[in-house]
This record gives structure tokens, sequence and C-alpha cells, in this order.
């Protein structure tokens, strides 16, 4: 049996694996739990591109250099900084051989429960098995964040569902399909949904859908006024790349604000034309009612002049995008869930990523509203791994101290105690 670990990691997406490789080259003891790249293996669609650049789609290793760039010279794949989209499955290839080489001892049981103890955390995998740790960190990811609008959320999933529960949509060749929402899963779903012969049309409320400029060469001006960054170009995405400490350090508003606000929905510039005069675009609506009749999905929207329109479709999708919720974690009981200080819907961290139980941490998307936008991308974990794993060394560390003062201590008392027996007299 393995001894208790001072870290577990619940995830094995891009930030669990970051951290993972980080505590190992630090000599941290730990375990990391869950299925890896799942999200990105169950809930994309399958022959679709990511939107980051080739070169903000790593994972993260202390030596950086098992990049995307090198894993794609190493099988012989294209890969470009920018300019050259990056295939789903290439990163999904290149995640698990990362997990491969960096975290081979992965445990991809699920976590189904988190109890606080004395000493830390005791957690319980999906077969019941049970482990300790002094310290948890959930990297638990988008999986179980994603949202409908209430107005869809009460209809049956044969007729309503999420984009994220769509690996393939073969199955709605010929069907009339609505897509709601306007950013870059929106037109992957219509884009995926045409080419299997669906009849598309896209409900958003945007006044236009904004797809990104295909990245060109960069002048010397350009890089003085907008310089390029994990998320795009422009001083703001490269302050919140550069700099999430001075965002950690920004009133709570502010931030919540920015998270909601800053890089709204937005397409890929290589999605257009598989869209552009083959979808319908019903833009400036909102969907004021939705019902289910004999089969087909009703639709009422409002106009952005106020008039309603009704529609009807085989099978509405939401493209609506995922929120942090932590009542959908599981593993996270209400008892421990209530300790937990909020900003806005997510945990309130430290700049160590500690929430307000003592030993319990949180990444990747439950982190955005303390770190930025950043987090919101696998880019954030090139910031997150190091630092997290830099902090938990120490707290190791010093547990580990503490522990030997402990046993010393216990020892010379015991010593103490024995020399005083002895020294008595008649002894
Ligand atoms: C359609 C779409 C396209 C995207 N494109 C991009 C992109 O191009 N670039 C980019 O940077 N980001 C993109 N994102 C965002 C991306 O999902 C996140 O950046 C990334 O997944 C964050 O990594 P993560 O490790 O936090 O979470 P995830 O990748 O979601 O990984 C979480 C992991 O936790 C595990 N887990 C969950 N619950 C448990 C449990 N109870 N026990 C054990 N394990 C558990 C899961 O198995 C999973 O492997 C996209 C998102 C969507 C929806």
């Amino acid at each position: 049996m393995l001894p208790d670990p001072d870290v577990a990691i619940i995830g094995a997406g891009p930030y669990g694996l970051s951290l993972a490789a980080h505590l190992e080259a630090r000599n941290v003891s730990f375990r990391i739990f869950g299925t890896p790249m799942q999200t990105w293996r169950t809930a994309m669609l399958q022959g679709t591109h990511l939107k980051s650049d080739g070169f903000a789609s790593s994972l993260y290793e202390p030596s950086g250099t098992f990049t995307l760039r090198s894993y794609c010279n190493e099988v012989g794949v294209p890969f470009a900084d920018t300019g050259v989209p990056v295939p789903l499955e290439t990163f999904i290839a290149y995640g698990l051989a990362f997990q491969e080489r960096y975290v081979p001892r992965l445990d991809q049981r699920d976590i189904v429960d988190l109890t606080q103890t004395q000493t830390g955390f005791t957690l319980r995998a999906e077969d019941g098995a049970s482990f300790n740790a002094r310290r948890v960190v959930v990297a638990a990811g988008i999986g179980r964040f994603h949202y409908l609008p209430p107005v869809l959320a009460a209809l049956p999933p044969a007729q309503v569902s999420h984009s994220a529960a769509h690996r393939t949509v073969d199955r709605f060749a010929g069907q009339d399909v609505v897509v709601v929402g306007a950013g870059a899963s929106a037109i992957d779903m219509a884009m995926e949904l045409l080419r299997v012969g669906a009849r598309v049309r896209v409900v958003a409320r945007r006044r236009a859908i904004q797809f990104h400029d295909k990245p060109g060469p960069r002048s010397i001006w350009d890089s003085l006024t907008a310089p390029m960054s994990g998320l795009g170009p422009g001083w703001k995405s490269r302050l919140c790349t550069d700099a999430p400490l001075l965002f950690h350090a920004m009133p709570e508003r502010f931030r919540i604000d920015v998270v909601r606000r800053y890089l709204g929905p937005a397409a890929c510039w290589f999605t257009r034309d598989a869209v552009e005069g083959r979808a319908a675009f019903m833009l400036e609506r909102q969907i004021a009612h939705a019902a289910v009749q004999e089969g087909r999905v009703h639709l009422t929207l409002t106009c952005a002049d106020g008039t309603a329109e009704d529609i009807t479709a085989d099978h509405v999708i939401g493209a609506t995008g995922y929120r942090v919720d932590l009542a959908r974690l599981p593993f996270l009981p209400a008892s421990l869930r209530d300790q937990i200080r909020l900003c806005g819907t997510s945990p309130a961290l430290s700049t160590k990523f500690e929430s307000s139980v003592h030993g319990l941490y949180f990444v990747g998307i439950a982190a955005a509203n303390s770190f930025g936008p950043v987090s919101r991308f696998a880019y954030g974990a090139r910031f997150t791994a190091p630092r997290l794993a830099a902090h938990l060394r120490r707290c190791s560390v010093s547990a580990r101290v503490v522990q030997q003062e402990k046993d010393q201590g216990s020892s010379s008392f015991l010593k103490r105690r024995t020399k005083k027996l002895l020294s008595f007299p008649g002894v």
C-alpha cells in the first residue's frame, strides 16, 4: 500500500497534468486522479480545431521542452506558432503523450467524495477506496459547469442539449437544428451540422457574429500597439497573461466584471467560409419561450424591435458556455462547500490558489475570478503550475520539519523521562 501523499490532485486535464509534472520534479509526494484529457476527448466536437494559437496550446513541465511544437515535430504534424489551426485530435494526442511521459502514475479513478479531517482530507474513489492527503487541489475543469439558459434547461434532452453533449453530430443529418450562441462553439457546431447535411439556424443576442482576424505578418508597430499574447494580440490580453497577480490585487467587483466581459464570444477565422451564406443567422434575438410539442421544439424569439417570431426545429443545441457552480462538483459535500468563501460564484482564492478552507486549492476556470481570464485557457497553466508547485513544496517541507521536531521532541521527552526514572533511588 502506498503511503499517504502530501497532495492530491483531482483532475487530469491540462492544469492537473501540468501541476503533477511540476510536483514530481520538486519531489513533493502526490497522487493525481481522473481520466486524462477527458473534457477534450468527450465534450468537444471531433474534427474541429483549437481556438488558441499553436504557441499557446501546450501543457507545462519544468524544463519547458515538451511543448506542442516539439510534439508535432516528433510525430511529423504541421505546426506554427500562429496561423496554422491546431486539430483537436493532435492536441488530445499531445496531452496523452505528456501524461505518459511526465505523469505515468496517474490514477484514472474518479473521486466521488471529499471530506475534511483533522490532518487534511480523505478522498473516496469511485470504487470505494479511500485516500488521505494533507492538501487537495481541485483541477476538475469545465466538464461539470456547462450552462443552458433556464428557458431551455427545463426541456427534455431528446430535443434540447448543450454543445458539450456532442462529440459527433451525424445523427442530425437531414434535421432542422437551431444552434443558440455566438461564440466559437456555436460556429463550430453550425459548421459540423452543415457538413453532415442538417439545416442550421444560429440564434444569438449579438448584432453580428464576430470572427477573429486571420493572423498575418506583424510589423514593429503592431508589436508596440498590440503585442502578441497567449490570449491573442493586445495590451489588455498581454496584461492578463503576464500579470495575473496584478489582476488578483484588483477589487473583487472589477475582477468579476472583467472575467464576464473580456474576450466575449468570437469565432475562429478559419470557420468563417464554412458557415457564412450556408447557415441562417437570426441575430439580435432572445428566446422568450420554449416548449416541445409532438416531438418538435417551438421557440418564441423576441427581436431587437420588440416584435415576436415563432420558429420550430427538430433539435436545439445550446452553445451557451460554462459557468462555475461549486454545487455541481459531485465530490464536494455541502458541509465543505458552505465553508468556501466565494468571489462571484467561484471560490475566492489566495495568491497561492488556496480557498478559505485550509489546504483546499482550485485551479483552471474556478480560479478565473481570482487570477483573470487566462485561467479559462490551457495557457494559464504556465503561470499556475510552477507557482502552486513551489508553494506546495514549501508546505510539504515545513510539514516534514514540524513532524521531525515532534518525533524528536517526543523521543527526547521519552529519553528525559527514562533518565529521570533511572536516576530514581532504588531503580
Ligand atoms: C469547445 C471548446 C473549445 C475550447 N478550446 C480551447 C482552446 O482552443 N484553447 C484553450 O486553451 N482552451 C480551450 N477551451 C477551454 C478548455 O476547456 C480549458 O482551457 C481547459 O480544458 C482547462 O483545463 P483543465 O485542466 O482546467 O480542465 P479540463 O480539461 O476540463 O480537465 C479536467 C479534468 O478533470 C477530471 N475530473 C473531473 N472531475 C473529476 C473527479 N471527480 N475525479 C477525478 N477527475 C475528475 C476530468 O476527467 C478531466 O480530465 C475550450 C473549451 C471548449 C468547451
